[in-house]
């Protein structure tokens, strides 16, 4: 496959204010001249964007035109909440989800939903609407954070692919090894859907330190150095960053990755660069 027919993805997440939404449909309108597969929205768990969620996904498809799929997380959310906003999705012509277990923001308190984990949200989806969605859910190259251990966290991952995922987007990493692994390690238990890497831009090393400590994604020590050392000179850093990511992204292509999907931040220029460099 030439890179410039490689699926690409742009995800994003709703913006909380009239300004940042017309901001984020410009941003949008962007990056669909990579012309992507699809863009997808976040959710916050227990609802807490259900509507800004909805409103971003209906927005940004009439803008751009470009297939966007919404996020869905099951953790604070009861069945009959999950139910009423599949047929809403279903009524608007959606024909894509992401489908998670969702973390709760702090202060929510614990799991208080009906449907503990993303692979019980994707047999109620399956039940509910058939084979109508497209789903995507989550895989950790590196683990996810509250994983027993990587056998097991491997074999839940498997459990959403029994209960009729149809695709995997990872967890960022910079560590292009750990992908390899969990990917060769998910084929031999005879997982067959794409796991497609999900590539985090760098341009920011607090808020990328922040994100990577709550979600168990692994800053190698290399990056952590020299972004440490460019302090305040975020040009360096965005300069640096966009080489690390480019040249990530250049082995995973290599490897015959089945696509990439981007964390946008709701920021073009980073990702537009790197899609830039890598001719796609
Ligand atoms: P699960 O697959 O349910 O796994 C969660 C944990 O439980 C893992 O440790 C797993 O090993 C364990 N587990 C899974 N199934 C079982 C089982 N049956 N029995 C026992 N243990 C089990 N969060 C949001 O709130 N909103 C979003 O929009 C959002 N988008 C995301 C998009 C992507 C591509 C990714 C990678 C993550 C996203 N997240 C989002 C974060 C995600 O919700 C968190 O990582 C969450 O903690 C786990 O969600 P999951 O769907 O992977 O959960």
């Amino acid at each position: 496959m030439t890179t410039s027919t490689l699926p690409i993805s742009f995800e994003f997440f709703p913006a909380k204010t009239a300004e940042g939404a017309k901001k984020l449909e410009i941003t949008a309108s962007q990056l669909a001249e990579n012309k992507p597969e699809f863009f997808s929205v976040t959710y916050g768990a227990g609802g807490s964007t259900r509507d800004r969620t909805l409103e971003t996904v209906t927005g940004l498809s009439q803008v751009t035109g470009v297939s966007t799929a919404p996020h869905l997380s099951c953790v604070g959310d009861t069945r009959q909440e999950l139910r009423a906003l599949l047929k809403q999705y279903l009524q608007l012509g959606i024909n894509r989800l992401v489908a998670l277990r969702g973390d709760l923001p702090s202060g929510m308190g614990g799991f208080h939903g009906e449907l503990q984990y993303a692979n019980e949200l994707v047999s109620f989806i399956r039940e509910e609407t058939g084979d109508h969605f497209t789903l995507e859910v989550a895989a950790y190259p590196e683990s996810h954070p509250q994983a027993q251990s990587f056998e097991k966290d491997l074999l839940n991952f498997k459990r959403k692919v029994n209960a009729g995922a149809n695709s995997a987007i990872t967890q960022y990493f910079f560590n292009a090894e750990a992908y390899f692994h969990f990917r060769d390690r998910a084929t031999a238990l005879g997982i067959e859907i794409p796991i497609v890497p999900g590539i985090m831009p760098i341009t920011n090393y607090t808020r990328l330190a922040r994100f990577s400590d709550a979600c168990g994604a692994e800053i190698p020590r290399w990056i952590r150095k020299q972004l440490e050392a460019y302090g305040d000179d975020v040009q360096s850093i965005r300069q640096f960053g966009e080489e690390v990511v480019t040249k990530l992204c250049e082995r995973l292509i290599a490897d015959g990755v089945p696509g990439l999907h981007f964390y946008t931040l709701n920021q073009a220029p980073a990702v537009q660069r790197i899609c830039w460099n890598l001719e796609l």
